[in-house]
């Protein structure tokens, strides 16, 4: 087979030109699609925003553009790019770093999820068409210093090129780009690059410094010795629920049938602390709350470790993929469920969310057989729920729970039409009803042991198809509210309620107060009476309604 020769700096510019074009057509189309892109000043503002890309892609990969090295870092680009362009254009997601964090945790059940026939026709198409052509050249590299400056002088062309660029259109770029934030993480595939590098330096940043403890002077108060019984609390991590979709809150369609008759009390103006699993489940069990989370300069010991420094129990239940760094707790208090195969509540190499009840009898009482003290009976578990985990949503509810239909069963969204997509994702909503009702139930009968309650809080929204959006994990500032709107449901036992004079009446009027993330660690340690230098009644929400 004949091959072409080809200098290193000319494959530079040809596949940034490919990857500025057909690479970024999720970007192309969002920018044509904005209001602002008309007549003469619209088609300038696009081809200079064109060159600025080209310019930069072209920049970044002359850092590469060395004889052997070139064609293995293109062929890497150009999958990469390929992936990143089918997720933003399939799902109207964007990449940055939370995103790719996701990604990277993603387990090879979930991406199988994802697998689709779309996936491997744009992979072709993008990545797989060029990358063949690639075969058939040859890479010509001048010696050392000539490859060197050559490379230097193509870089420092591109760099003037894309700042020239954004001059000449300096006035329309920057108005559109402030009213279109989203706008800077579309651009294919150096936001990955940017966020992969952000990701790179985190290990020098956070993740080298040591866990901090807190919380060591934690004990409980004296309700525990008025009290007979020692405390249970449930407190349920939900996932991707989002609270426009719970009847709780309003939602037209019947999906709490079991809660409404539960007697809990429901709060409708929650808000997560993130968009992802990854980003919201660390921080909604630090002390630190979202804002001083996201700028903290130390990393801190979770809830966890707190309650056990008070003498309780802890137990962490996963139906998901892992609690995330937060039960930094021994081997023996962390129960995998989602790997189990029990009949009824497993198929498709996956559980339902009851699996988490499963032989909770034996496992309480194991875990508390050495306890002395009947104050140390007292016990948190938590319980990681797969929820309403997308795309796949109809692998989520069981049979009896597929009310509303027909549901979408494709991990592409977009075989389905919106309306199928919704409703398989409300009998996801349905089935967590039932759970956390089971849970209720699974309390109510353990009440002559424990005084006993739940709460339950979802991890992060979701969007379904609004604005062509759907899945979650946009950056915090642009993601839309359903993706940060969460539900959250708190159930208390007569008992519980006499105990800690937190009524289930008191709180339900404080159902519309603005809550999020932040309150839970605070709330969880003032239900159970847990007295730490680190607590914060301001946070407590079950403060306003308590004896105390
Ligand atoms: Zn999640």
């Amino acid at each position: 087979m004949s091959r072409f020769n080809i200098k290193p700096g000319y494959l530079v510019v040809l596949v940034s030109l490919w990857l500025a074009s057909v690479c970024n057509a999720g970007l192309w189309l969002g920018i044509w699609r904005l209001p602002e892109i008309v007549g003469f000043k619209g088609v300038a503002f696009m081809l200079g925003f064109f060159v600025f890309i080209l310019g930069l892609q072209i920049a970044f990969l002359s850092l590469f553009a060395w004889g052997k090295l070139l064609k293995p870092v293109l062929i890497f680009v150009l999958i990469y790019a390929a992936l990143g362009a089918y997720f933003m254009l399939s799902y109207g997601v964007v990449v940055d770093k939370s995103m790719l964090v996701n990604v990277l945790q993603t387990d090879l059940r979930e991406s199988k999820e994802l697998f689709s026939l779309q996936l491997v026709l744009v992979l072709g198409l993008m990545a797989l068409l060029p990358i063949l052509l690639l075969w058939r050249v040859k890479v010509q590299s001048a010696p050392f210093f000539a490859q060197l400056k050559s490379n230097l002088l193509l870089m420092l062309l591109a760099i003037v090129m894309a700042v020239a660029a954004v001059m000449l259109t300096f006035q329309s770029t920057a108005s559109v780009m402030r009213n279109h934030k989203a706008l800077r993480f579309m651009i294919n595939p150096l936001n990955s690059v940017y966020a992969l590098g952000l990701i790179v330096a985190e290990p020098f940043t956070r993740a080298k410094l040591a866990m901090q403890a807190i919380g060591q002077d934690a004990t409980v108060g004296a309700s525990w010795q008025s009290n007979k019984k020692p405390a249970l609390l449930i407190v349920v991590v939900g996932e991707t629920a989002r609270a426009a979709n719970f009847s709780l809150n309003g939602y037209a369609r019947d999906t709490n049938p079991e809660l409404a008759l539960a007697q809990v009390a429901n709060f409708s103006n929650v808000h997560s602390c993130g968009t992802s699993t990854a980003a919201s489940v660390p921080c909604m069990f630090s002390h630190l709350g979202r804002e001083a989370y996201n700028k903290r300069t130390a990393n801190y010991e979770s809830l966890l470790p707190v309650l056990k420094h008070a003498g309780l129990g802890v137990l962490w239940r996963d139906n998901n993929a892992g609690c995330k760094g937060v039960c930094s707790i021994e081997p023996a208090e962390y129960d995998d469920m989602s790997r189990l195969s029990v009949a009824g509540l497993c198929e498709n190499e996956a559980c339902f969310d009851e699996i988490l009840l499963h032989q909770l009898d034996e496992r309480v009482a194991s875990a508390l057989k050495d306890r002395k003290t009947s104050k140390a009976n007292g016990m948190v578990i938590f319980m990681h729920q797969m929820g309403s985990h997308g795309p796949a949503y109809y692998l989520r509810s069981p049979q009896a729970y597929k009310k509303f239909m027909p549901e979408c069963t494709s991990n592409n969204l977009q075989d389905c039409n919106q309306q199928q997509v919704i409703n398989a994702y409300d009998n996801t909503i349905l089935y967590t009803d039932h759970f956390l009702a089971q849970t209720i139930k699974w309390l109510n009968s353990h009440a002559n042991q424990y005084d006993t309650a739940m709460l339950y809080v979802s991890d992060h929204g979701e969007s379904l198809g609004e604005n062509n959006t759907y899945l979650h994990g946009l950056p915090y500032m642009i993601a839309p509210d359903v993706q940060k709107h969460v539900p959250m449901v708190v159930w208390l036992s007569p008992q519980m309620q006499t105990r800690t004079g937190v009524s289930i009446a008191c709180l339900q009027q404080q159902k519309e107060l603005a809550l999020s993330h932040d309150n839970l660690f605070h709330s969880v340690l003032g239900l159970l009476d847990v007295h730490t230098t680190v607590y914060r009644e301001a946070l407590d929400l079950f403060a306003p309604c308590s004896k105390k």
